[in-house]
């Protein structure tokens, strides 16, 4: 009510005198600037915030106006507003930033969110690392989750009345090296709550102190980390949070732990069946080495490969598995007889995703941060770099003589002609992550983690349809027997079953906290679901979806593999350890490893 009839006010004095009332008549003045050219989230987020500022300035009684023109930020206009706020970058130009330190100085005040605070060697700016509380950015959760926030200080004024802890929407986690919690002058008023770890499905931060609301009380200043995609705004503790934080720089504003964040890179394709020998191929990314075990879970050996091996690949057909090494920029090839390496070829700097073609006899490896895909030769173990413009794929499987690439910026799947390299595109929708195939049905399922939804393809006729999931869905598993298909989804923490020949929902089983892998065996069908926040398999009997299960492996799991014959799961921990599942009494193990090979 108040608030309405304040906007009739404003309306009566705008029409009596011009804006100059308007001005005088708010609270204070609030100037946002953004680029739409920027990541497509980080546009998204701040399309949302200039939304949800302009909501709040009418109820608030301050003036609100947001720009994308940079060179705005000069002393003339900048001396109107009493609070500037970045949404999703910082300057670059040397005069914009020179009239942004002399705001700050003669007393403005600065709101950051996310992509704003981001800074590395190539920044140049040094006056706004030591503004940030020295805050150098150093890694990220990937892709975005939603996290669960734990206010550090409940005596500042911003953080007062909002909950001790709080579900936060999903978003892209910044950690910060060195910490801003290093700093004397330095108010934590957020971070993230232990709860959280393991937190990623690609890149997870594993422990550790991750600041996420601070405030540098030399200035008038506070960061946000939140600001990446279109979830940032549909938390009302979150919002009310912005919002004090907004009022409290506007209305003329002004304990240290030292543990240091810890963070791994990993892929649910870190482990990896044989089909024909029935051996599990394992990495160990912080060793450099690939775990072999056989069917029945028993040690085999530890094969030395590069640097940080993150994601392997099994041509069944020649028994030759490769072995993505992130740290190295190499493919290890391993003689699956042998289990021994016999050529390391070089693909180019962070190699991700990696899918063989078993009909073509080529092995397609993404990049992280790169367009490129590499293409390398079964035969041969020549590589070649086709610039396909996939971008950063996050996924990929093969069919028949076709492989499928997925991006998660891209809402189309690449598609590989391995017979003649032609490439096509078919449409998915917003943010897909996983991918898996039926080789009896000739479809396609890629799970699509920002729309809640599945893209079916028809590998003949690309024709394609679209199935309704959980939020998050995340990852994707096909009995090949029965014809189902189960998707994991992260938020709502369910599996989705989906009938294979008429794509419809057959029923959704709600598992638990965050699952985030999952693996079939298509011969007793027993479905195996890996969650690393809460150490456990969860184990589903396919034939009428019930949990048979909860078994805590004593890992982080993050990846499951099964042998279809011998009914035994294998699942990999975040610390490279395995977890060995017998599929018939549901016990588990550690499989026991040679002394000199640990
Ligand atoms: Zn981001």
């Amino acid at each position: 009510m108040k608030a309405q009839w304040f906007r009739l006010c404003l309306v009566i004095a705008l029409q009596l005198s011009g804006t100059h009332l308007l001005g005088q008549e708010s609270l204070f003045r609030v100037l946002a600037f953004y680029s739409t050219t920027t990541e497509p989230d980080h546009v998204q987020f701040a399309q949302d915030a200039v939304k949800f500022f302009t909501e709040r300035a009418a109820v608030e009684h301050f003036t609100f106006e947001a720009t994308t023109r940079w060179d705005d930020l000069n002393d003339e206009r900048l001396r109107g507003y009493e609070l500037v706020v970045w949404l999703n970058e910082s300057p670059t130009k040397t005069e914009q930033r020179s009239a942004f330190e002399r705001y700050i100085q003669h007393g403005g005040a600065w709101l950051g969110f996310h992509a704003a605070a981001y800074n590395d060697n190539d920044t140049n700016w040094p006056w706004f690392v030591e503004f940030l509380g020295g805050a150098i950015f150093y890694t990220n959760s990937w892709p975005p989750l939603p996290a669960r926030l734990a206010i550090d200080d409940h005596l500042h004024p911003v953080t007062a009345t909002i909950p001790g802890d709080f579900e936060s929407p999903a978003n892209e986690w910044y950690v910060w090296r060195p910490s801003p919690r290093l700093n004397k002058d330095v108010r934590i008023l957020a971070a993230l709550d232990p709860s959280n770890y393991p937190i990623g499905l690609k890149d997870v931060l594993i422990s550790g102190d991750v600041p996420v609301v601070w405030a540098n009380t030399k200035y008038k200043m506070i960061y946000m980390n939140m600001g990446h995609g279109d979830k940032i705004f549909t938390s009302p503790v979150q919002n009310e949070l912005v919002n004090h934080a907004i009022n409290w720089l506007g209305m003329g504003a002004r304990l240290t732990a030292t543990r240091e964040a810890k963070g791994i890179r990993i892929s649910p394709h870190g482990l990896a069946l044989n089909s024909e020998t029935g051996k599990f191929y394992a990495v160990n990314t912080s060793q450099g080495r690939v775990t072999v075990l056989d069917g029945d879970g028993r040690f085999v050996a530890r094969i030395p490969v590069e640097a940080e091996p993150e994601s392997i690949a099994v041509n069944p057909n020649t028994g030759r598995v490769y072995v993505a090494n992130s740290g190295s920029g190499t493919v290890s090839v391993i003689d699956g007889a042998m289990d021994k390496v016999i050529a390391t070829v070089p693909v180019g700097a962070l190699p991700y995703a990696i899918a063989v073609n078993p009909a073509a006899d080529r092995v397609y490896v993404s990049r992280t941060f790169s367009d490129a895909t590499v293409i390398i030769d079964g035969k041969t173990n020549i590589a070649r770099t086709l610039n396909a413009g996939v971008g950063d794929a996050v996924s990929a499987e093969s069919l028949d003589h076709d492989t499928y690439l997925v991006t998660y910026e891209a809402p189309q799947v690449t598609v590989f002609d391995g017979t003649n390299d032609q490439i096509s595109r078919i449409e998915a929708t917003i943010h897909p992550w996983a991918i898996a195939a039926n080789p009896a049905t000739h479809k396609v399922y890629v799970v699509n983690s920002g729309s809640a939804n599945v893209t079916v393809i028809d590998a003949r006729s690309q024709a394609t349809k679209l199935v309704k999931t959980g939020e998050t869905p995340c990852a994707v598993a096909v009995d090949s027997s029965l014809g189902k298909v189960y998707v994991t989804n992260y938020t709502s923490g369910s599996v989705t079953v989906i009938d294979g020949v008429n794509d419809s929902i057959v029923n959704t089983v709600s598992i638990g906290q965050h699952p985030q892998a999952i693996t079939v065996d298509s011969s007793n069908h027993k479905v195996y679901v890996a969650s690393s926040r809460s150490g456990a398999i969860t184990v589903l009997d396919g034939a009428n979806g019930a949990v048979m299960g909860t078994i805590k492996t004593g890992t982080l799991p993050f990846a499951v593999a099964v042998n279809d014959k011998t009914h035994t799961a294998v699942a990999l921990g975040l610390e490279g350890d395995l977890a060995v599942i017998n599929g018939v009494t549901l016990a588990v193990s550690s499989p026991s490893i040679p002394e000199n090979e640990r």
